[in-house]
């Protein structure tokens, strides 16, 4: 065997102190695309309110005067057009790729649901064809000067979700969580997962925290504190968002306006963003 040079990209012998080469697994940016931070957004399971917190991120970014994005890689539950009110909106293509759509104020956005004719129509592919997509999302669209590109990943810690932590230049991830799943080991499995792959975790987000009275504006936490806190002590995890039940945010995700969210959400998760942008610099 040669002396090692410390250098395993280029060494063929596959010795003890090997090192894996986590760059092998990334899908290529298209060669047009100029994409600064790439956060994922991640959640144990389905129906947490993953896809509304990525786009109340990208709204709060874009409205900073950030340019924001979402690749949604939540193909088989795929929900973000539909909290745009993007209907109808066809995707076309140069021959450098596929350029992405942009909401009303002009994020840009790209989804399985913006290149099938039915909304309600079920992917129904295999797992290493939906991870082909969502590398295609990356490689194969021109996204176009982003400051800010959420992903919107799609949940737990199977197969597609490792594969797209492999294949994206991820900064960092952000965890959204209700308060009944933050206690459970569900989420505690994605911190877990993102620790071992090396993964940043920014912080976490507790959806459906707690109701406001509508006649005193008592906030009450229904479900208890615990998940948070316990989050937050054991892992050293910063609270970035504790959102309300609320009847407002669900009909502004389901009738297409929720770039018209209240500007009180999501500000101190904007701040954590934009230390990174201090960071890069
Ligand atoms: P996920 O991406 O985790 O599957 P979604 O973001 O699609 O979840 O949310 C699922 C449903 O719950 C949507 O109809 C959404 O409007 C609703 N929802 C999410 N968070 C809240 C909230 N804080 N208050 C009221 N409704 C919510």
């Amino acid at each position: 065997m040669s002396e090692c040079t410390h250098d395993c990209s280029t060494c063929a012998s596959k010795c003890s102190e090997a090192k894996e080469d986590k760059s092998s697994f990334l899908a290529p940016p298209n060669s047009a695309s100029n994409v600064k931070h790439v956060i994922g957004v991640v959640s144990g399971k389905g129906g947490v309110g993953k896809s509304m917190v990525s786009s109340m991120l990208a709204v709060a970014m874009q409205r900073r005067g950030y340019q924001a994005a979402i690749l949604d890689a939540d193909i088989t539950g795929p929900s973000i057009p539909r909290s745009f009110g993007m209907k109808d909106v066809e995707v076309f293509g140069t021959e450098m790729g596929m350029i992405p759509p942009k909401t009303k104020t002009g994020i840009e956005i790209m989804s399985v649901n913006l290149l099938i004719d039915e909304e309600a129509k079920p992917v129904v592919w295999r797992g290493p064809v939906i991870a082909g997509t969502v590398k295609q999302f990356w490689s194969d669209v021109v996204w176009n000067d982003v400051d800010y590109m959420f992903v919107d990943m799609p949940p737990g810690t199977g197969d597609v979700p490792l594969t797209v932590f492999q294949s994206l230049p991820l900064d960092g991830i952000i965890i959204v969580g209700t308060p009944q799943e933050l206690v459970s080991m569900i989420v505690e499995k994605a911190v877990n997962m993102a620790k071992m792959m090396d993964i940043r975790i920014l912080g976490v987000v507790e959806n459906m925290s707690y109701l406001v009275c509508p006649d005193c504006g008592k906030k009450i936490s229904i479900y208890g504190e615990k998940g948070m806190n316990r989050l937050a002590v054991e892992y050293g995890l910063p609270v970035l968002e504790r959102l309300p039940i609320d009847a407002k945010l669900a009909n502004m995700c389901d009738s297409g306006t929720i770039e018209l969210m209240q500007d009180e959400y999501m500000q101190y998760a904007a701040e954590v963003l934009e230390s990174l942008e201090a960071k890069a610099e």
